[in-house]
């Protein structure tokens, strides 16, 4: 059996997460150390590694997975903006490989991170 990863626990209900949305196909949680006023993770049931591993088949999970950072972030009340994140392997900074969106907003951004 192939060992869970963080976010397919917290989605099993194995570790405490805030969830603010959760489908068949996806959740979004509480990010646990957030980098904004609003900092949620919008995350694929299917344990995706990461961007770079996305295939053909998940077409429509994509599209879904950005569809529910729109409306979260609208529903987070992010209507003066807000920032998308994936970080994606070793040196784009990823550190749980398993897909996910970084939503970040309430305040101004700057730079390129998400810091
Ligand atoms: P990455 O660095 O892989 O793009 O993002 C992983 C994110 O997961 C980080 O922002 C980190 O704060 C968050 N994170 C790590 N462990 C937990 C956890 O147990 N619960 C929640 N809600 N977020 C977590």
């Amino acid at each position: 059996m192939q060992t869970k990863t963080l976010f397919t626990r917290i989605m099993d209900g194995e570790i405490p997460g805030h969830f603010v949305y959760q489908d068949e196909h996806l959740v979004a949680i509480r990010d646990i150390n957030p980098a904004a006023p609003v900092h949620v993770l919008v995350i694929p049931r299917k344990p995706i590694p990461s961007l770079a591993e996305l295939e053909e088949e998940d077409a429509e999970l994509a599209g879904r997975l950005l569809l529910a950072v729109s409306r979260i972030a609208r529903e987070e009340g992010l209507a003066r903006g807000y920032r998308v994140v994936i970080n994606t392997g070793e040196e784009g900074g990823q550190t749980v490989p398993h897909l996910h969106i970084h939503i970040l907003g309430g305040r101004a951004l700057t730079g390129h991170g998400t810091a």
